[in-house]
């Protein structure tokens, strides 16, 4: 039986992604005119240098602006302290970005709190993202508000058993494949995917044929989703 609904945070109940879409722009732009290649060049290469980054520094804007660096000392012809200096002013803004919740969100989860626990489960930079979970105001919907270091089936089974939770009662929401839904599943739990407009590269993954993975175009479908899902679990043959 369903008791829980557990939620991603970025682009699932909020905007995240545009943003560093957009710095990385801004940052590519600036950079191109001082270095040998052109910004489609640029793009593709700080795509590698920041995912090679990730298992040292982690996600979020911090992190982000740790490989903007990096990669400015590596590719710039120029002198880079002052482009270096505009690189710090980029995710300075990022990280004051205001928090924009996503359509529908607000009235979804007041609907599902009525009858189930909502668990909220981000991943990244611990600071920015309690920064944004306050701002969000969604903070008294859930029972349980988590950041995890990465969202892999070690990291979400470590979580759900701290709080005694089984995985059949369970169903994650997220819009990203790789990190909200597959772990899940694989954990024996169900999971709705919700894909955002824009999404990392880094964060997709092949689609996996299962009887416990959805697939929905807004977030306002889900708690009638979730009673079709309990519906069935009820009516499900007991084995003999
Ligand atoms: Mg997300």
């Amino acid at each position: 039986m369903i008791k829980y609904i557990a939620f991603d945070a970025d682009d699932t109940l909020w905007e995240n992604e545009p943003y560093f879409r957009e710095t990385e722009k801004r940052f590519v732009e600036m950079l191109a005119p001082n270095s040998a290649y052109d910004t489609t060049e640029l793009k593709e290469l700080l795509y590698d240098y920041i995912v090679e980054n990730v298992p040292a520094y982690g996600y979020g804007t911090r992190s982000l602006m740790l490989s903007l660096v990096g990669f400015c000392n590596q590719y710039a012809t120029c002198n880079v302290s002052e482009m270096i200096e505009s690189t710090i002013k980029l995710g300075q803004e990022q990280l004051s970005k205001p928090v924009v919740l996503l359509p529908d969100v607000e009235k979804t989860l007041k609907s599902l709190s009525q009858n189930y626990e909502l668990l909220l489960i981000t991943k990244g930079d611990l600071k920015e993202q309690n920064r944004k979970i306050v701002e969000s105001g969604l903070t008294p919907s859930f029972k349980h508000v988590r950041v995890l270091e990465e969202k892999d089936e070690a990291s979400y089974l470590n979580f759900f058993q701290e709080l005694g939770i089984e995985m059949s009662e369970v169903v994650m929401v997220g819009n990203s494949y790789k990190s909200d839904i597959l772990p899940i599943e694989a954990l024996g739990g169900h999971a709705i995917f919700i894909p955002y407009k824009s999404t990392w590269a880094f964060e997709s993954a092949p689609k996996k044929d299962s009887k416990r993975i959805f697939e929905r175009g807004s977030i306002a479908e889900v708690p009638i989703l979730i009673s079709s899902i309990q519906y069935d679990q009820k009516n499900v043959p007991h084995k003999l």
